[in-house]
């Protein structure tokens, strides 16, 4: 029963991007972030700025039962305060949404991230019916005269109740919603699965998936945050510049 509970691949979306994805995680480190290629060629992270005001984000927990919506919202909450913790960056919620990520809607997502609890018949992301959650990153780039550049634009995850619902509320060692949580939003702030099952970012949550965030996660969103410096994104750049 728990081999079945498997958490989805990444993937979707920049077309350049997830060819990249996986293929790092052989290198034998413990995180792996995704990759943006530039115009002239080179590549750089693929991360949010961390220094813009504060990355809003809304709910969509139209999936979930009615009664157990706020216990779910509350999850949520700690998990990007977890995220905060480590990140640095700043997050704003912003209530509600009725909008459900899609492959090709996520620009005109209502906020930064959503978070949706949602039936996965309604949305068109490959998930197998073992799947747990999805979750990624869309980013801009751009060049020109003021040099070139990338950063992350919008981020979400997707949790899927049927799954959810098998799982112990709440954060702590392995099979519990608040990993699958933590997992998702450590792809919609810029980590990619890793081949060690002491990360959180391994694909598959397992009886000995870690209490949250272990030390290579911790590592990879280390260099996604504040430490990794502010992204100076020229003024002409908008959402709809994806790559
Ligand atoms: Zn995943």
């Amino acid at each position: 029963m728990l081999a079945l509970m498997l958490l989805s691949l990444v993937m979707i979306t920049p077309m350049l991007a997830w060819n990249l994805t996986g293929e790092k995680a052989a290198l034998g480190l413990n995180y792996t972030l995704r990759s943006a290629q530039l115009a002239s060629g080179s590549t750089t992270t693929a991360r949010w700025n961390p220094c813009q005001q504060a990355i809003v984000w809304r709910v969509n927990l139209s999936g979930w039962p009615a009664g157990q919506r706020p216990a779910m919202l509350k999850q949520i909450q700690t998990a990007v305060a977890r995220v905060t913790k480590v990140t640095g960056m700043k997050y704003r919620y912003a209530g509600t949404t009725t909008f459900i990520p899609r492959q090709e809607n996520l620009a005109s997502a209502p906020a930064d991230i959503v978070v949706a609890v949602i039936n996965p018949k309604t949305t068109n992301f490959s998930f197998s019916e073992n799947s747990l959650g999805y979750g990624g990153v869309l980013w801009a780039t751009w060049y020109g005269g003021d040099g070139e550049g990338a950063a992350v634009v919008r981020g979400y995850a997707v949790l899927i109740p049927s799954g959810m619902n098998k799982l112990k509320p709440g954060f702590g060692p392995g099979n519990r919603q608040g990993n699958v949580i933590l997992h998702e939003m450590g792809h919609a702030t810029g980590l990619d699965h890793v081949r060690s099952k002491a990360q959180q970012m391994f694909p598959d949550l397992t009886a000995k998936s870690p209490n949250g965030f272990a030390t290579g996660d911790v590592q990879g969103l280390t260099k996604l945050g504040t430490k990794a410096g502010c992204i100076s994104v020229p003024s002409r750049v908008n959402i709809t510049d994806y790559n």
